[in-house]
């Protein structure tokens, strides 16, 4: 159960602290695509998240696009960005983490995982030992069944962490 607590909680990719990021090392990050860089029904970048990732690479940082989505859609939105991405990923399994290490060169305390799912994303990057980290989703009224379920374990799952004390009910900034 505590492997899906996230390092850092964020309403969205904008409230990183990338400065933050940096000071710990971390020169990477693999980030989910639906629903954590823009909707899952957007086909393509925002002026707002392209003028982030642009930031993101001004600083430094080297960034794989991990999904769990088909490559239709993951190529759409990444080839446009220039950014290099794996599709199919099957997160939380560790195979496409681990890709997207060799690919960016670099080792697991030196990688963020940015992503809106706690059983897919941080479940996967804590296991690899990354730093995870969760934001809200952007528009959970399109996503399929399977998000949905995965949702109801998500409540379920810190509920429980809440009571334990695990999981605070404010945002850490
Ligand atoms: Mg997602």
């Amino acid at each position: 159960m505590e492997r899906l607590i996230p390092r850092l909680r964020v309403s969205s990719v904008h409230d990183i602290d990338l400065d933050k990021l940096a000071e710990q090392g971390i020169r990477g990050i693999i980030t989910d695509l639906d629903n954590t860089l823009v909707g899952a029904k957007v086909p393509e970048a925002t002026p707002e998240l392209a003028a982030w990732l642009k930031e993101v690479d001004r600083r430094g940082f080297k960034v794989v696009i991990v999904s769990n989505n088909d490559h239709t859609r993951v190529s759409r939105f990444a080839v446009p960005l220039d950014l290099p991405f794996i599709h199919a990923a099957r997160k939380p399994a560790q195979r496409a983490f681990r890709q997207a290490l060799s690919l960016m060169g670099l080792k697991p305390d030196q990688t963020a995982v940015i992503g809106d799912q706690m059983l897919t994303d941080v479940l996967g990057g804590n296991r690899l030992g990354l730093f995870t980290i969760l934001v809200q989703p952007i528009a959970i009224q399109d996503e399929g069944w399977g998000t949905r379920i995965n949702r109801r374990i998500e409540r379920y799952a810190t509920a429980r962490l809440k009571r334990r004390g695990l999981w605070q009910e404010e945002e850490k900034r």
